[in-house]
C-alpha cells in the first residue's frame, strides 16, 4: 500500500462502524466528537448489517450540529461471485421501518452463524461452545446492544486473541487454518441474497455503494465492473477506502464512476476507538466527490442538515 501517512483528511466519512457493529466498540459520541475535532463534517453511520444504532446515533447527533449525520448500513449480500459487501447511505426511518423484514433476516442470520462458528470449533475439540462465545461477546460489546442482538459471532480479532490466550492456537496463520476447518466441519450460513435484499433496499431510496471494491472487481477488470453494477444496482463505488482500496486505483474506478453517472465515495472503515483520532476522514477522496453525494442522497435521510 503506498504511502497513506501522507493522505491529508477528507471533509466526509462515510463508512463507519460503532458498537453496534459486532466486531466494532467506537461509541458513535466518539466518533461524532472526533469528527468535530479535526473537521470532518460529513459522517455516515454503516453498521454490519442491522440498524439498530441509528436511534442512538440520531439522539447523539443533536449535540453536534455541524456534523451532517447520514444514517446507513453495511449488507454483506450472496452475489453471483460470492460475499460482497454493499453499503446503504441515506436510510431514512420511514425506510427502516419499511424493512424490518430484512433486519428481522440479518438477526437471524448472525444468531445462525454465531452457533455454526461455535459449533465448527467445537467440533475440532476446542471448547468454543455458545457459553464460551457468549462470555467472550460480554467482554467487549456493551450489554444493551446483546440484548437486542442476541448471541452474535465475535470479531475476528477478539476471537483471536481468546483463541491464543486458550492455548487453541499460537499464531495468526494456525488461526486462520482452525477457522477454515471449523467452516468445513460445520458449514457457515450463507449471507443473505443480494437479488432479494438490495432492490428492496434502493426501492426506500437509499444509495447501493460497492465497499472496498478491489477484491470483488478483480482489481479494476472492467468486465466484473460492469457486472456486478448491473447485478448489484449500484448508484456508486467506494473508490477511497483508509486501508483497502490501493491509491492507484482511486482515479481508475473515479473515472468509471463518471462514465456510468455514478457517485463517489471514501470511507475509513473505523472499527475501534484507538484508531478513530488518527482514522477518521482518511482517504484520498476528492472534496468534489461530496456536493454529488449530497445532490442524490434522500434530503429527508440527512440528520442536521
Ligand atoms: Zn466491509
Ligand atoms: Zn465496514
Amino acid at each position: 500500500m503506498t504511502g497513506q501517512n501522507d493522505v491529508p483528511r477528507a471533509s466526509y466519512d462515510l463508512h463507519l462502524h460503532t458498537c453496534w457493529s459486532y466486531d466494532a466498540t467506537n461509541t458513535v459520541e466518539e466518533l461524532l466528537e472526533t469528527a468535530s475535532e479535526v473537521g470532518v463534517r460529513r459522517i455516515a453511520i454503516t453498521d454490519h448489517h442491522l440498524v439498530d444504532g441509528i436511534p442512538e446515533a440520531i439522539e447523539a447527533a443533536a449535540n453536534y450540529p455541524d456534523i451532517l449525520l447520514v444514517p446507513g448500513v453495511e449488507l454483506n449480500v450472496t452475489t453471483s461471485v460470492g460475499s460482497v459487501h454493499v453499503l446503504a447511505l441515506g436510510l431514512t426511518l420511514r425506510a427502516i421501518d419499511a424493512l424490518e423484514p430484512v433486519w428481522d433476516e440479518y438477526r437471524q442470520w448472525q444468531i445462525d452463524l454465531g452457533s455454526a462458528t461455535s459449533a465448527g470449533v467445537c467440533a475440532l475439540g476446542f471448547d468454543y461452545s455458545d457459553a464460551q462465545r457468549q462470555e467472550l461477546l460480554e467482554s467487549y460489546r456493551p450489554a444493551r446492544t446483546i440484548s437486542v442482538q442476541g448471541a452474535t459471532p465475535t470479531s475476528n480479532k477478539m476471537r483471536r486473541a481468546f483463541f491464543i490466550e486458550r492455548g487453541f492456537v499460537s499464531d495468526e496463520d494456525e488461526y486462520r487454518e482452525l477457522m477454515s476447518a471449523a467452516g468445513e466441519a460445520v458449514p457457515r450460513p450463507p449471507y443473505p441474497n443480494g437479488d432479494r435484499v438490495l432492490p428492496a433496499v434502493k426501492e426506500q431510496g437509499a444509495l447501493l455503494v460497492i465497499a472496498h471494491p478491489p477484491a470483488y472487481f478483480g482489481g479494476a477488470d472492467r468486465n466484473r465492473m460492469d457486472m456486478l453494477r448491473e447485478e448489484l444496482l449500484l448508484d456508486g463505488v467506494e473508490c477511497a477506502h483508509r486501508r483497502k482500496v490501493p491509491h492507484e486505483l482511486t482515479p481508475i474506478y473515479r473515472a468509471w464512476c463518471e462514465e456510468h453517472d455514478l457517485i463517489s465515495t471514501g470511507g475509513s472503515d473505523l472499527h475501534w476507538p484507538e484508531d478513530v483520532s488518527e482514522g477518521i476522514g482518511l482517504h484520498i477522496g476528492a472534496e468534489e466527490w461530496w456536493p454529488e453525494i449530497e445532490a442524490r442522497l434522500p434530503s429527508e435521510a440527512l440528520i442536521n442538515a
